[in-house]
């Protein structure tokens, strides 16, 4: 045999997906992108998030799994927990059989407000912020920055807060030295550059009346607030207000292969696999989308994964269907299998040190596998059985799904975590997939249009294997 055709016939072939996309075809995945940034640019928070999908499951005939009193085969329920985190199911032939599962998170890092934020310093109003997440602390100055949350008064009143988005609205921003007076600051560690407690955003300038003592321009916020809202300082105690990026999602590059946006991670997964979950039709297994909150500070709490709530929606599922008995619920997670759709870091060539090429997923070639994430040796990783990446392989080679196999940059480099060991702690068969994403973490994500669209395949074919 010629070796080129041996080549062709042996070598695994990861190349750019881009090269065999046709005209409609290329229409097709701008058209898919086009619709994600429309939900990037409505929401940036874990609470509109929720609202996001909840609307979109009414409107395509899911119903709270709280309202319904019986449950039968291709109903379509979802849960809402605490207005953070979301999951939707449709009812399969045969539940004990196992769920086919896909779990992403709807959180991103950010800023959070402290609880009691504002102060005034020589003149000019602040809100001081508590970071979320891993970020670096340098790419969050001298950006336009919004708030978006909610404030809760002692009486349980919400209210509901976006400020920065709207054309008309102003922003806010963190300031950072002139580079004239920065030589002490230049010197420092990137990782020491800016201190946390000087991550304080900027929100005013007018004293509310003359002879300002120190606290006029902090009154002056706080009685257009109080005109606003309604709010004193004291109801930011019971608030969560987050600062995000302003800047609005775009296509990227000339040729528009990429989006650029944030919180990508791992927005792209949730949108990717809701509209999977929309598209498909009275599926075989027992389908389920799970929108996780808090995965970006460990999945603690009780909107995050290791809460007991996602095992509470699915027994709630058996109650319905009027066949649950003890232990059910563990036999059936011992025959599912998931997908825990996240971002992967993919290699960038202008910092590919740090990747290793062989092992490293690349924009444009299909939603990413890590087969395992975790760092030094595997630590804390939840590694896929290679019988169920097989039978995963086999699920997107079936449906035309291109698809690479990676892992998170070299050995000893660093590493990561995602939900899917807390998953798999459950029984539940779990590898990581999803879409390879550049400057993962900071304030403008980017990833390509192709993968996104990859993706939304690859969960569709999922949630309809049998
Ligand atoms: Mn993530
Ligand atoms: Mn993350």
């Amino acid at each position: 045999m010629d070796k080129d055709e041996l080549k062709k016939e042996l070598f695994l072939n990861n190349k750019n997906g881009w090269e065999s996309v046709d005209e409609s075809k290329r229409k097709e995945i701008f058209e898919f992108s086009k619709d994600y940034i429309d939900f990037l640019n409505s929401v940036k928070t874990e609470r509109e998030a929720v609202t996001f999908i909840e609307n979109l499951l009414v409107t395509n005939g899911f119903k709270n799994i709280n309202s319904v009193t019986e449950l039968k085969v291709n109903d379509k329920v979802f849960f809402v927990n605490r207005e953070k985190s979301i999951y939707a199911a449709i009812i399969g032939k045969d539940i004990t059989s196992g769920i086919n599962i896909i779990g992403s998170h709807i959180d991103s890092p950010r800023l959070d407000l402290k609880p009691n934020p504002i102060y005034e310093d020589s003149g000019f109003a602040y809100f001081k912020t508590h970071y979320y997440g891993g970020i670096k602390k340098y790419q969050w100055t001298s950006i336009p920055l919004a708030i978006h949350g909610i404030i809760v008064k002692s009486d349980g009143t919400k209210i509901n807060i976006s400020i920065g988005e709207k054309n008309e609205d102003p922003i806010l921003t963190i300031t950072d030295l002139l580079p004239h007076l920065a030589m002490d600051q230049m010197q420092k560690k990137m990782s020491e550059g800016i201190n946390g407690e000087d991550l304080n955003l900027l929100i005013g300038n007018i004293p509310y009346d003359k002879d300002n003592d120190g606290s006029l321009v902090k009154l002056n916020i706080l009685k257009l607030l109080n005109d606003k809202y309604g709010i004193k300082e004291i109801d930011f105690t019971s608030s969560e207000l987050e600062a995000v990026p302003a800047f609005r999602a775009k296509s990227l590059g000339l040729d528009e292969s990429m989006v650029a946006g944030y919180g990508q991670d791992d927005r792209v997964c949730a949108y990717t696999s809701l509209r999977a979950l929309l598209d498909i039709n009275n599926p075989e297994k027992t389908s389920i989308c799970i929108f996780a909150d808090k995965e970006e500070i460990g999945s603690v709490g009780n909107t995050g994964m290791y809460s007991r709530s996602f095992d509470t929606f699915v027994s709630i599922i058996l109650n319905k269907l009027g066949i649950n008995t003890p232990n059910l619920i563990d036999i059936i997670f011992n025959k599912s299998m998931m997908l825990s759709a996240d971002v992967d870091g993919a290699l960038d060539p202008i910092y590919a040190s740090v990747s290793e090429k062989n092992n490293a997923s690349f924009l444009g070639h299909g939603i990413h596998m890590n087969k395992y994430t975790g760092s030094r040796g595997k630590s804390g990783a939840s590694d896929a059985n290679a019988e169920y990446v097989a039978k995963v392989r086999n699920i997107f080679e079936t449906n035309n799904v291109s698809y690479q196999i990676s892992e998170l940059g070299k050995v000893d480099v660093g590493g990561g975590g995602t939900i899917a060991y807390i998953l798999a702690n459950k029984g539940i068969d779990v590898i990581d997939c999803g879409v390879p994403v550049l400057s993962m973490h900071s304030p403008y994500e980017v990833t390509s249009k192709f993968d996104i669209y990859e993706a939304y395949k690859g969960y569709k074919a999922f949630l309809n294997w049998r």
